[in-house]
């Protein structure tokens, strides 16, 4: 596993790529973990003769290479670009493939931030965009086709109501429209639900969440196999200069190698939690795509490796009853994010989702989201328990 081209791990397993896709071991000392390279310039062996292909660090860096080629490795793709946010790889994207004019639909329910950066920065830029229901594959069809759309984006599963879209659905309705499918894998992750094998023809994430895994690092990343489309994105991160610093991608390197293991205890836990919930008498609904009452089931079933580890529910009591349930718990942490080893419990309508509150993407008052960590199932559950108990 010395070379660093993601073609040379086609034949290896998710958790073997995981672990050695771009991490040979440093050739002067032998070192087993690659070094980090801080270093922003390189010196050429005499003008214009460039070592292993390195002269700035915007425009390339080894650490951010090794990362790049992890990611490529397990999301099964031929390219992967990083960036200092998901944000920032969503932004390559869309000034990747649009020019004023052009028009992007994406899901009715998706991240708040990607509504924002599309709505608000690239619709200064004459880029126009509608959400619709990614579950309604005729709307889609011709929501792409009447506005000769250029991204179709969908989030599957999708924050915080886990639903559920069909990816290779999607990816013919926009090859048939000449529009390229970009997938958010941030909550299902490469180890559950591989786009570019489904069809898709980018996939977009947030590193900052299950990828990294520790709470600890901001990234952002884009995964594609088309050789023109990544000269765009390319050119974007070098031109637009969006890149993660060598610090954050080795973080990011580092928690990628034990994403499986993770996923398996976060979805473990996962699915104890939501059968917990389904029964509780307060609890009015929950959503979690591993319940077969789920209406994206079957779907995800089909499409998907396991259901994850985010789940959200709503409460009897409406926007003071989830308030409170949000405000007693000990074990799992109110705060913003997901995907990290800790659990987490957000109040979307107020946090994650403020930006959208009061347009057509706006969610439920009573709705509560769940990162299920990988802390111990009993104690996630007795903390759910004693703080569903503040409702009496
Ligand atoms: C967090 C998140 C983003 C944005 O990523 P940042 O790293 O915060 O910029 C995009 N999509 C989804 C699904 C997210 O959860």
């Amino acid at each position: 596993m010395a070379d660093t081209s993601s073609a040379d791990y086609a034949n290896y397993g998710f958790n073997t790529n995981a672990v050695h896709a771009g991490q040979a071991f440093e050739p002067l000392t032998g070192a087993v973990v690659p070094p980090i390279h801080l270093s922003s310039t390189y010196a050429p062996d005499g003008i214009g003769n460039l070592r292993q292909g390195y002269e700035y660090s915007r425009g390339g860096n080894p650490t951010r290479d090794a990362l790049q080629t992890q990611l490529a490795a397990v999301e099964r793709g031929k390219h992967a670009y990083t960036f200092g946010s998901g944000l920032a790889a969503e932004d390559a994207i869309i000034r990747g493939l649009c020019a004023p004019g052009d028009h992007i639909v994406l899901g009715n329910d998706a991240y708040g931030g990607t509504y924002r950066l599309i709505h608000r920065i690239h619709g200064k830029w004459g880029i126009t965009q509608q959400a619709v229901d990614m579950s309604d594959l005729d709307a889609v069809g011709k929501a792409v086709t009447e506005n000769q759309t250029k991204i179709l984006w969908v989030e599957t599963p999708s924050n915080p109501l886990m639903k559920i879209s069909d990816i290779a659905a999607l990816a013919q309705i926009a090859g048939e429209g000449g529009a390229a499918l970009v997938v958010d894998n941030t909550f299902a992750t490469p180890y559950l639900q591989l786009p570019l094998e489904l069809g898709a023809h980018i996939v977009v994430h947030s590193t900052t969440k299950y990828i990294g895994g520790h709470s600890d690092a901001v990234g952002g990343a884009v995964i594609l196999n088309d050789d023109a489309m990544a000269e765009e994105i390319a050119f974007q991160q070098f031109a637009v200069g969006g890149v993660n610093g060598p610090w954050d991608a080795y973080l990011t390197t580092r928690g990628l190698k034990t994403l499986g293991v993770r996923m398996d205890k976060h979805q473990a836990n996962a699915a104890k939690i939501a059968e917990f919930l389904v029964q509780h008498p307060k609890v009015t609904a929950v959503q979690y795509p591993g319940l077969p009452d789920h209406p994206g089931h079957e779907l995800a079933a089909k499409q998907m490796r396991g259901f994850g580890g985010m789940l959200s529910f709503q409460v009897a009591g409406g926007e003071a009853a989830a308030r409170t349930v949000a405000e007693n718990t000990s074990v799992f942490i109110l705060a913003e994010s997901l995907g990290g080893i800790e659990s987490l419990l957000n109040y979307p309508s107020e946090m994650t989702h403020a930006s959208v509150k009061g347009t057509d993407l706006a969610v439920p008052v009573d709705l509560i989201r769940l990162s299920v960590g990988i802390e111990e199932e009993e104690d996630l559950l007795a903390d759910l328990e004693q703080a569903l108990a503040k409702l009496g």
